[in-house]
């Protein structure tokens, strides 16, 4: 004897799906809106701005095509940058990821520096992965600017600055 089969009962018609779409939008609306507060936070009060009296480092970094500018200073000890400030210039992005990278790298390695600012750079290309990696901190707020091929140059700026000053001889 053949099994039954139960082919019965065909589809329903999926209800209850659009509000799944719905709550996807509004939340990522919640996120950007989360992140753009953050990002005008560090622009208007940034963290670690100013003079680092005995600096190991000191690089100057520049961006024409916004006209950015980013004064890094640091200092390190046994291997780690031990304070991180800046003096500067230029577009929200720029200086709120000054901010945001100067509060991050404080007490770290060198290797560790380098990962971050790789990971950093992956989220700038697009990378969803990086963009959701915890470790980038605050700095997940500058994902958006992935979308704007112009701004992750701005974005990039203080890290570039921060990696040539990890080169630098240090104690
Ligand atoms: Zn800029």
């Amino acid at each position: 004897m053949p099994p039954s089969e139960d082919a019965g009962g065909g589809p329903m018609g999926g209800a209850g799906a659009p509000d799944t779409t719905r709550e996807i939008a509004r939340d990522t609306a919640r996120l950007a809106a989360l992140y753009q507060e953050l990002i005008l936070d560090h622009y208007r009060r940034p963290r670690n701005k100013g003079t680092l009296e005995g600096a190991d480092a000191h690089v100057a970094a520049k961006n024409p095509l916004c006209g950015d500018e980013i004064d890094l200073q640091l200092r390190f000890d046994r291997g780690r940058v031990a304070e991180a400030k800046f003096a500067g210039r230029g577009c929200s992005i720029s200086q709120s990821s000054a901010s945001m990278m100067t509060e991050l790298v404080r007490g770290k390695a060198a290797a560790e520096v380098h990962a971050l600012a790789r990971r950093f750079a992956e989220m700038l290309g697009g990378s969803e992965e990086a963009a959701a990696d915890e470790r980038l901190g605050e700095l997940r707020a500058l994902s958006g600017v992935s979308k704007f091929p112009m701004r992750v140059k701005c974005a990039l700026l203080p890290w570039k600055a921060l990696e040539e000053g990890l080169r630098v001889p240090r104690r």
